[in-house]
């Protein structure tokens, strides 16, 4: 299964891409975290995005069309992967479609999780994440056990410093310019599949499954 998750940020594409790593046993390969931890290693790569991730701006094609590419030729994708943060805009999706038709591997399913806008607002400012294992929890939604603690590795939850409000907006504002037309660029070759993302975490994992045609083990 090749799959990509789109959504808006705090669409829950994080967690569920968690869920359906664990169900399926695929590769999670989240830009996002890529970045972030090219950033805390201080990579050149980490240099180059900080800036456009510090303001909620895409960074630019090149370097993370890159990223995923290089991260796609490992030998632990061949069985399938999950795409998350990736494609954000239609280049990058065309980039996609481009490389894994080269490299004779299909086409992706592309799963969309659509969100209320005051939902996603709710869900980013309460979102707290393991800077050590990135498993991400929310205030309310998903508390971790022990309050501030990761439930997979002890480590203190910390607030993303691009879920502040004002970047949130910018990257809301972003995501409607750039990524929204990525969905009719899968409509368009019939690879888009919706899933009401609003709701208990369960629940719209199990419509994801049954979205899938997979029922839960
Ligand atoms: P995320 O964790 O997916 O919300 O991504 C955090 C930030 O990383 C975004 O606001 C962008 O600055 C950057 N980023 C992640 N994925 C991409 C991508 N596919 N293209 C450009 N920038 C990205």
């Amino acid at each position: 299964m090749q799959l990509v998750l789109l959504g808006a940020p705090g669409a829950g594409k994080g967690t569920q891409g968690e869920f359906l790593e664990k169900e399926f046993s695929l590769v999670r390969i989240a830009t996002g975290d890529l970045l972030r931890a090219a950033m805390a290693e201080g990579t050149e790569l980490g240099h180059q995005a900080k800036a456009y991730v510090s303001r909620g701006e895409l960074v630019p094609d090149e370097l993370v069309t890159e990223l995923v590419k290089d991260r796609l030729q490992a030998p632990d994708t061949t069985q399938g992967f999950i795409l998350d943060g990736f494609p954000r805009n239609v280049a990058q999706a065309q980039s996609l479609e481009d490389f894994l038709s080269a490299s004779g591997r299909g086409t992706v399913t592309a799963l969309y999780l659509e969100v209320d806008q005051e939902a996603l607002l709710k869900r980013l400012t309460g979102r707290r994440v393991c800077p050590k294992c990135k498993a991400s929890f929310h205030l309310t939604n998903r508390p971790p056990k022990q309050e501030g603690k990761c439930d997979a590795c002890g480590s203190q939850l910390v607030q993303r410093p691009d879920d502040t409000e004002q970047v949130i907006r910018h990257r809301l504002e972003v995501y409607r310019r750039e990524t929204e037309p990525v969905l009719d660029f899968y409509a368009a070759r019939g690879q888009l599949k919706r899933v009401d993302g609003n709701g208990d975490l369960d629940e719209i994992f199990s419509r994801i499954l049954k979205v899938l045609g997979a029922a839960k083990r």
